[in-house]
């Protein structure tokens, strides 16, 4: 039995009986009224020491505390490891941490999310699931359709890097590259998904998909209970109050004592979030790294290198921007150049080739830790959130050049 309780509207607070509503609440317009899904912490209490008996296998090691009925669709999602980062905390001057999600089963932490929505997919019986992807939600989706035999149907911004755009086509998904934003996409997806039938996974929208994404703040709290500070890249915003969420309930059914500040960092074209959170802290220091003004592209909010962060509208600002302030946390924007010195950083220090948005949180440990809102010797998990393979192109812009030597080594440095 699933220990889901009730929906609750984020907007006006009604309460929803779990067969009464697929996805937002009907008393709003479009997406305005995010549902949020409560659990009855009696039942996930009497549940909690079975699920903590033992190694996290997977994500579905959580299956008692997650909103599936059973036979949940596996491709290996969750309970990635946890890295101790001595030589990248020796540049960034704090005890840090990498939570390597670039291993989930199609390279992101999306997968979190679509193992969940997937196996809910499955079980009401639909056939065919939709998302509207800046890419590595697309993959995830269409991976976890493939591997539970549904139909999977992608809406992306037609200007996607290559190999974003092939990796959900190689699981059989349908990709439609829409000529506009992310934004576009998500509400030709939205209008599309409900006129056909296919059941939606779209951040905000759906109430279950962030629900996976609990999972990586329970690892978090099981794995890091001492951290002070979790820094992760803020897009949507859904996985950064997903896992907010996670940690919470493990302090709430007493498996931790504390909870982590959160550390929110978004790239200089796309600030939503950023600009809400220092818009509603009155006292808060949030500021641009060398806090000056944020750059005129936040503006139009799609430019940056950082594509899967690259989100003009975010659907869940509110929801990230509660999870900052209640975790005592703080938001910082870096520029396109910190983002690329900072994925360098983390590959030539710890072996992690991340995407640009995931070297954007470590590009943030090291402006905070500048401006005295991480202080040094602090610890610090960055959660990696993205692999890099998928954007060579913008890795190339990060790297030195190929030495081109002959097949007798005329050319080789001399002092190599
Ligand atoms: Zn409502």
């Amino acid at each position: 039995m699933t220990p889901v309780e009730a929906l609750a509207c984020e907007r006006c607070g009604r309460r929803y009986a779990p067969a009464d509503v697929e996805y937002t609440c009907p008393e709003h317009d479009g997406v305005a009224g995010i549902l949020d899904v409560r659990y009855d912490y009696d039942a996930l209490s009497d549940v909690l020491a079975g699920v903590l008996d033992g190694p996290t296998e997977d994500l579905w090691t959580y299956e008692p505390l997650l909103p599936v009925d059973g036979d949940p669709v596996r491709l290996g999602a969750g309970g990635t490891d946890l890295l101790d980062a001595p030589a990248l905390g020796d540049a960034l001057g704090v005890d840090a941490l990498v939570k390597n999600e670039t291993t989930n089963p199609t390279g992101s932490n999306k997968d979190r999310g679509s193992a969940v929505a997937v196996s809910r997919a499955r079980q009401q019986g639909h056939d065919t699931v939709a998302c509207a992807s800046t890419g590595n939600a697309a993959a995830s989706l269409a991976g976890y359709a493939a591997r539970a035999g549904l139909d999977c149907r992608i809406f992306v911004p037609a200007d996607l890097p290559e190999a974003k755009a092939v990796q959900p086509r190689l699981y059989g998904a349908t990709v439609l590259g829409v000529d506009g934003t992310y934004a576009d996409a998500y509400e030709l997806c939205r209008e599309v998904s409900a006129e056909r039938g296919w059941y939606n996974r779209n951040a905000a929208m759906n109430p279950y998909a962030v629900e996976g994404k609990r999972t990586l703040g329970f690892e978090l709290a099981e794995e890091a209970p001492d951290a002070d500070w979790v820094a992760m890249p803020m897009g949507n915003g859904c996985s950064l109050a997903g896992v907010w969420k996670g940690l919470r309930e493990f302090e709430r059914l007493g498996v931790v004592d504390d909870t982590p500040r959160l550390l929110g960092v978004q790239a200089e074209g796309a600030t939503a979030i950023y600009d809400r959170f220092v818009a509603e802290s009155d006292d808060s220091d949030a500021a641009a790294p060398d806090g000056g003004a944020v750059a005129d592209g936040a503006l139009d909010g799609e430019d940056t290198t950082a594509d899967s962060i690259d989100v003009g509208v975010p659907h869940n600002a509110g929801k990230a921007c509660r999870a900052l302030a209640e975790s005592g946390g703080d938001a910082v924007v870096v520029s396109d150049e910190a983002i690329l010195d900072a994925q360098r950083l983390l590959g030539e220090c710890e072996g992690v080739f991340a995407e640009p948005a995931s070297a954007a949180a470590v590009a943030g440990v090291r402006a905070a830790v500048e401006r005295g809102t991480v202080a040094p010797g602090e610890r610090v998990v960055t959660v990696a959130t993205g692999t890099g393979l998928k954007d060579s192109a913008s890795a190339r812009e990060a790297v030195d050049d190929v030495i081109s030597v002959d097949a007798a080594g005329q050319g080789l440095p001399e002092d190599l």
